[in-house]
This record gives C-alpha cells, structure tokens and sequence, in this order.
C-alpha cells in the first residue's frame, strides 16, 4: 500500500535518568539521528533524588522534534513508535489536571528506608514473601515505597488518592499518558517489564496484586493496566509531532537493552554501563528466583506470546561515579577524561573506592551501606582516585556475573556490553580480565533505544520478530581476558574486603 511504502523508520523515545533521547532507526537497525537533552538532578536531601515530571515531557517533546527534524523526516515516514525509560522512578499526578502532585522520586533515591523496615517488620517471612510473589526485595528500589512516601507525605493526596483523582506512573506510563491526548483521553497503560519494577506486580501471573497494594495503603484506581511490551497501545495525538502515530512498544530501559542486544537465547546476557550498572540474563518462559541476591524480572512479552524472564543484578553507582568526580569533586571536566587521568598511575596504588551511595543493589541489598575510599596512603594521588573509580565499576558487574553463574551453574562464557562507559577501553579491558570472559560491545551501541524500536516496529509488521533482531546485530570491538590469575584473585578479594567496610553506616 502507498502508506506502508513511506513508512520507512521507527522512532524510539529513551527516557533515561541523565537525559531524554530520542532516536530514528531504520529498517536495518542503523541509527538515522539523534535528539537528546539532558535535564535537572534535584537531591534535596542526602540520599533523595528527584526529577519534575514537567521537565521530563518537555525533554520529550524538544527531542522528538529534533530527531525527526535531524531526519529530514515528519511522522508521515514512522511505521510506529517505541517508549523506553528509566525503570521504577515514580510519578503522581491528577488526572483531571495533569499535574504532578510531587516530583518524580527516582530509582536511586533511598529516602524511603523507615517504610522499607516497617514492612518487613509487621511480615513474619519478611522480605522473602515480597520476592517470592514479584521477584523482587522489598528495598527502597522499586517503585511501591516511593508511591506510598507520595501518599504520606503531600496533603490531601491519600485522599484525592481514594476518590481516584490520582494516577501513578513509571516514565513510560507518564510519557504515553501526555502523547496520546493527557487530560484528553490519554492511555494509562505500562508493559510488563516495568510492571515488574513495581514490587506491586505478581511476577507469574502477570497482575496487580490487591494485597500488596494494600500493604503499602495503594489504591487501585491508580495504577496503569499492565500491557505487553509490543502492541498498539495508543496514538499520538499532542502537539502535532507524532499525530496519529502508533504508540507500538514499551521496554523498561534493561530490558530493552537485553532485547536490543538479542539475548533470545535462555543463558545470554548482557551488562549495560551507565548511570547505574544492569546484568541480565534471559531465563526462558519460567521466571527463575535467585538464591544469590539477583532479581527475577520479566525480559518481555511480544503482544499474546509468553513472557520471557530475566535473572537481572542491579548496580545502583556506575557511570554516576564518574559524573560525582567530575561534578562534585572537579577532578576531571568531562567523563571521557577520566581515562586520561586513570592512566597517569600503573595501577590503583592498593586504593578502592565503593560507590554505597544509594546503600548497596546486588547482590548485598543493604540501604545501611555509604560510600567508602579505603586503602590511602600518602602515596596515592588523584590518578589513584580516578583508577579506583574506574574499577569500582568491574568489581561491581563481576560480583553479578559470579552471581549469575552461581545461579545457574553454567559459567557464561561471553558478556554483551552498552551504555556510556563502554567507550571506555580501561574500564572494559579490566571488565574481561576479571571476569575471564570475551567482553563484546556491539556496532551499533544504543541499545535501549533500539530494543524499543525493534518492540514497537515488530507490533505493526515493521518487522517480522526477533529473527530480524539477531540478523541485524553485529559485533562491533571485542576485549579478551589478559591478566594473571593471581593478580586477578588479590584484586578482587581485596575489593570484596573493601565492600565489607561500607557496611552498617546509618544509624
Ligand atoms: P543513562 O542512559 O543511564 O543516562 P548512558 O548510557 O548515556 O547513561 O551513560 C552515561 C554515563 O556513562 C554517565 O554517567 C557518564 O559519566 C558515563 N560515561 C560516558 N562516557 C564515558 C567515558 N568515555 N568514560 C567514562 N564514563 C563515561
């Protein structure tokens, strides 16, 4: 038909934690162009970390324009198009107005550890009985605690809650709701895999659970209906850009990145090096629970299939480390200097620094944790620093990765690899050398931006199924493991030593 000839390119909107992106792909998985924008950090309070959801649609909205206009392209030529967003950060807002009631409460942010250990106390199985239902530790990671905190502490809003004004959303929800009309017949909708984000979803059965929202005093009027993570949810409908435009996909940002990265097969896995540090591995249609501190999380479910699960470890610190050195500290002016000044020591000098800056993710899954630097001397320079802060990042993904193997009993052999820091040849070399694994980053590296896309175009025939995603996937650079063993096993106890230290700091 003519309109399928002119629809030549999917476009995929990535609402990060850093910035929003907006990407245009084609049919071959190339990037077209690229819109991005980052936008404002707020922490008010040591350990709180905020967004205004304002902010963030208006982020949206500039760089969609700028994607399609780098294109030379208007919605005319989208098959459809894909949202994939930062996972768990959580957005109150009324549904009559379409104001954000409080701020986005992001993932990282750990204000809510008194609600954490009320739960778990008034719970005779404690944090169990929550991952054993969702897949996930109650902590102050996933969304539930944020939406309560919301609900407890900004007047009236329990009310307006219970009269069902309020509607709760993940950026995805958030993102969807103001594209296809906002207070003018908006979808409320989220995928499975950010539902799964939640600790309100039951991990097997795919639906809200009524008794955990009632343990965190959540109404079920606010919550989005659970969707897969490919179908027409939706069309475009504000501000002309994406008019009439299928709303076709939606991936929390990992999960995207797993499927952007074509980890179809049970047993491959992928780690993506960005804010924070994310492993996953595809389990196959069974969700698979951990006994060594990792999450089980939906990977995907394309329209009526099966869903696809995920063992997944969480690093909370990664490239944000090396944003505090370059914002907080000074040291460096832009993170790609970091290499530079890592480089000016042989090695890190016995100094390692562990990011506990949100308390710990996996595998320890302790909000008592705070950062700790350990091992100074008067011989250690700001080089030391930098070396520590660039290893901290393969300490952390290679104790996922032994957790990974110590779940499933089968070492992996390869890790696939994304995210900014992977531009990084010192960060990744070190990455191989301690793990003894290839570690290979793929040619085309946006990776979360293209699982989306991928989700979106194959709900409207862009492309056949993930067939196409695996043919259209290449190797782009490739570190093999070089260091000796035993210089591998000092480091890594060492760190391991290090780790113990950041522990039990919160009083
Ligand atoms: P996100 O999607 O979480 O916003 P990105 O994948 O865009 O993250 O990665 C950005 C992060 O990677 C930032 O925290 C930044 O400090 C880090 N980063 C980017 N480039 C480099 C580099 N060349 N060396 C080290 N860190 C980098």
């Amino acid at each position: 038909t003519e309109a399928t000839e002119t629809e030549k390119f999917v476009l995929a909107i990535d609402q990060g934690t850093t910035s929003s992106r907006a990407i245009v792909f084609n049919h071959s998985g190339e990037v077209v162009s690229i819109g991005q924008q980052e936008f404002t950090q707020i922490f008010p309070n040591p350990g709180w970390v905020e967004h205004d959801p304002i902010e963030i649609w208006e982020s949206v909205r500039a760089v969609v324009a700028e994607a399609l206009q780098k294109a030379e392209i208007n919605r005319h030529s989208l098959a459809a198009v894909g949202i994939t967003n930062q996972r768990e950060t959580t957005i109150v807002w009324d549904k009559n107005t379409g104001e954000p009631i409080y701020n986005a409460i992001v993932w990282q942010d750990t204000r809510t550890a008194p609600i954490v250990r009320e739960i778990a106390a008034g719970d005779p199985l404690g944090t169990e009985r929550y991952r054993q239902i969702t897949g996930e530790n109650i902590s102050t990671y996933p969304s539930a605690t944020k939406v309560k905190w919301i609900l407890d502490n900004v007047p009236g809003a329990r009310e307006k809650a219970e009269a069902g004004d309020l509607l709760f959303g993940t950026p995805d929800t958030w993102v969807v709701w103001n594209l296809t009309g906002g207070v003018n017949g908006g979808v409320h909708v989220t995928d499975v895999t950010n539902a799964s984000r939640t600790l309100l979803m039951d991990v097997r059965t795919l639906q809200w659970r009524e008794d955990i929202c009632a343990d965190f005093g959540i109404p079920m009027s606010m919550l989005p209906e659970i969707k897969s993570s490919s179908e027409v949810y939706g069309y475009g409908r504000k501000n002309g850009l994406l008019i009439d435009t299928p709303i076709a996909g939606i991936l929390g940002d990992q999960q995207a990145a797993t499927f952007g990265q074509a980890c179809f097969e049970v047993g491959t896995a992928k780690n993506t090096y960005g804010t924070g540090c994310f492993m996953l591995m595809n389990t196959g249609e069974e969700p698979v629970f951990s006994k060594n501190g990792l999450l089980t999380t939906v990977l995907y479910q394309l329209g009526d299939a099966k869903p696809v699960y995920a063992l997944e470890g969480s690093i909370a610190v990664a490239g944000s480390l090396v944003q505090w050195l370059r914002d907080s500290l000074g040291l460096i002016e832009k993170s790609s200097d970091i290499k530079a000044l890592a480089e000016t020591v042989e090695d890190n000098g016995g100094v390692y620094f562990v990011p506990a800056f949100s308390g710990l993710f996996a595998p320890y899954w302790r909000d008592d944790a705070r950062g700790v630097i350990v091992g100074l001397t008067r011989y250690a320079t700001k080089g030391h620093i930098a070396r520590a802060v660039e290893e901290s990042t393969a300490f952390q993904s290679a104790e996922l990765l032994e957790a990974i193997n110590a779940d499933t009993g089968v070492p992996l052999k390869e890790l696939k690899v994304d995210g900014g820091m992977t531009n990084d040849d010192l960060v990744m070399q070190f990455q191989a050398d301690l793990c003894g694994v290839d570690v290979i980053q793929p040619v085309v590296a946006e990776t979360t931006a293209l699982g989306a896309a991928y989700a979106a175009g194959i709900a409207v025939g862009f492309w056949n199924g993930t067939e196409d995603v695996v043919a259209n996937w290449q190797e782009g650079k490739r570190w093999t493991p070089s260091m000796d063993a035993d210089e591998r096993d000092r480091t890594y106890r060492l760190w391991k030593k290090a780790v113990t230290r950041t522990f039990d700091w919160v009083d």
